[in-house]
């Protein structure tokens, strides 16, 4: 008999939520963590991630989450996703939102600039805004998926890695630093780590190096929850989002896709140089020049980036014992809640009601 019904390598965004499911539905879960859980060393650290309703993200998920954990996570400020108003970016919002039925309103650059002061939009960029977008906060999301589990019976085990694991008959070894399990079902949640646990996504999620800035603004109140929306835009220098002040001092931001510098998540540099600095206060001296002051922190994070910016989520073709959720490809954290309802649907049926067809495992493979 497998000591688990479940083991969940990766107690990070994804895997949090996927023990938590597992341990609700009553099934004997693992979950195996290397680092503290939270931690600052892979994708789901740095106060905020963005959630907006322009891409049909339905917080139910997470709101339930607040009430078994009782805590607040999701930060209601409004989202503006900004461009040129013939961009894919800009226009794509508006098709979303007009599908989806999502109410909007369409802010040219003065509009946007007087209504949200910190904002200032040059001529030629338009905004949807949308009243319902907002933010998570990552580490209470994780922290309180990780609680809640354990409340349903999960065990948790933090600063132990997967060296490796095998399917040995119908069950699955897993081998760490410190112990082996056996268990009937294997959920491989392992972040900018997946290439290194499963070769099958190996060549498709591939990790690349983040930096978050956060800067002083000179007028603090104009960078505040109720008077600044998230943001997305689409410019000339990049895809740039940011968000207000909240829970650490500073307006933060960050360019997607940073410096394109592709990195192995054990060997990454996580200093932050002057170019890495001057991607950021260029872009917030221009579109957000009262928010331009001193420096006051930097994080690196790890977008984990496939071909098509998709994920990765599935059963493994020829083990199907176990599954593997990867490559979220930097907009990953807003669906965690719903992706680990998909894990356990996996590991417990080997197939989900969602569609996960654009996810597929096998769509890279010629
Ligand atoms: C700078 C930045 C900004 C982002 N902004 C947004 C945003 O605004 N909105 C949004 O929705 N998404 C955003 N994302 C993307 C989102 O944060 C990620 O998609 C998501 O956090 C990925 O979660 P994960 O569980 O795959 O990875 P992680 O949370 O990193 O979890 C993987 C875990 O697996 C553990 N692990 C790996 N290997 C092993 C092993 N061998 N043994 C034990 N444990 C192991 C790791 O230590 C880690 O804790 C952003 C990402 C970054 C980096």
């Amino acid at each position: 008999m497998p000591g688990y019904d479940a083991i969940v390598i990766g107690v990070g965004g994804m895997g949090s939520a996927a023990v938590y499911h597992l341990a609700k539905r009553g099934l004997k879960v693992l979950g195996l963590e290397q680092f503290e859980i939270p931690h600052e060393l892979g994708s789901s650290h740095g106060h905020s991630r963005m959630i907006r309703y322009t891409l049909q993200e339905h917080p139910s998920l997470w709101h339930a989450l607040e009430q078994s954990a009782r805590e607040t996570l999701v930060v209601t400020t409004g989202s503006v996703r900004a461009g040129p108003p013939d961009s894919d970016f800009y226009l794509g919002a508006i098709e979303a939102c007009d599908m989806h039925q999502i109410p909007y309103e369409i802010l040219g650059n003065t509009e946007v600039n007087k209504r949200f002061p910190g904002y200032q939009f040059p001529d030629g960029i338009s905004s949807v805004y949308q009243a319902d977008g907002g933010f998570l906060l990552p580490e209470l999301c994780i922290v309180s998926h990780a609680q809640v589990a354990e409340e349903a019976g999960a065990e948790i085990h933090s600063g132990e890695t997967v060296l490796g694991w095998e399917v040995q008959g119908d069950d699955v070894q897993v081998r760490t630093n410190r112990d082996t399990y056996s268990a009937a079902r294997l959920v491989i949640t392992a972040g900018a780590w997946a290439a290194k646990l499963v070769p099958h996504v190996a060549p498709f999620a591939v990790p690349e190096r983040q930096v978050l800035g956060w800067f002083k603004p000179d007028r603090p109140e104009l960078f505040t929850p109720e008077n600044f929306p998230v943001f997305g835009i689409w410019t000339e220098e990049g895809r740039y989002y940011g968000f207000p002040n909240y829970s650490v001092p500073g307006f933060k931001i960050g360019r997607a896709h940073h410096l394109k510098q592709k990195v192995d998540p054990d060997d990454m540099d996580r200093e932050i140089h002057a170019d890495d600095e001057e991607i950021l206060r260029g872009f917030t001296s221009r579109y957000f020049p009262l928010a331009a002051g001193d420096l006051l922190d930097t994080k690196t994070c790890i977008y984990t980036n496939t071909p098509d910016e998709q994920f990765m989520i599935g059963v493994l073709p020829d083990q199907p014992q176990v599954s593997v959720a990867a490559g979220f490809s930097g907009h990953g954290f807003k669906f965690a809640s719903v992706i680990g309802e998909i894990m356990a649907d996996l590991a417990q049926n080997g197939e989900t009601s969602h569609n996960i067809d654009l996810f597929r495992l096998d769509r890279f493979d010629s």
